[in-house]
């Protein structure tokens, strides 16, 4: 299992039950060329979805609905998969307003 220094983000099984790990780091681009993100083939042990810390929050929703689409159906093609995520993103974001809410750090709570 995930070592303490390398905890995902967030875990998740596919369809065929194959646990993924969800990392907010950049994709190695020695590896894979430059990208927002990336998922690794369910074939390979302890796959794991990398997503980039420094997107738009926006790109960030796109590319984690693309990322975890490709672990549930990885013999789509890059072109399915890349208008999925884009038809669901365009549906939260512009058509539902749905917006990243960041917590705000060390702001005492609010009595109510
Ligand atoms: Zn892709």
């Amino acid at each position: 299992m995930y070592s303490v220094k390398n905890r995902p983000y967030f875990t998740f099984k596919n369809s065929k039950g194959i646990e993924y790990g969800v990392f907010f780091r950049k994709p190695n681009e020695r590896i894979h060329g430059y990208s927002d993100g990336v998922c690794e083939d369910p074939k390979y042990p302890e796959p794991k979805i990398e997503i980039s810390p420094y997107l738009t929050k926006k790109t960030e929703l796109n590319t984690s609905i693309h990322e975890i689409c490709h672990a549930f159906f990885w013999d789509k093609s890059e072109a399915e998969v890349t208008k999925f995520a884009n038809t669901v993103t365009k549906f939260l974001y512009t058509k539902c307003g749905w917006r990243k809410m960041e917590a705000k750090k060390n702001e005492p709570r609010r009595k109510k």
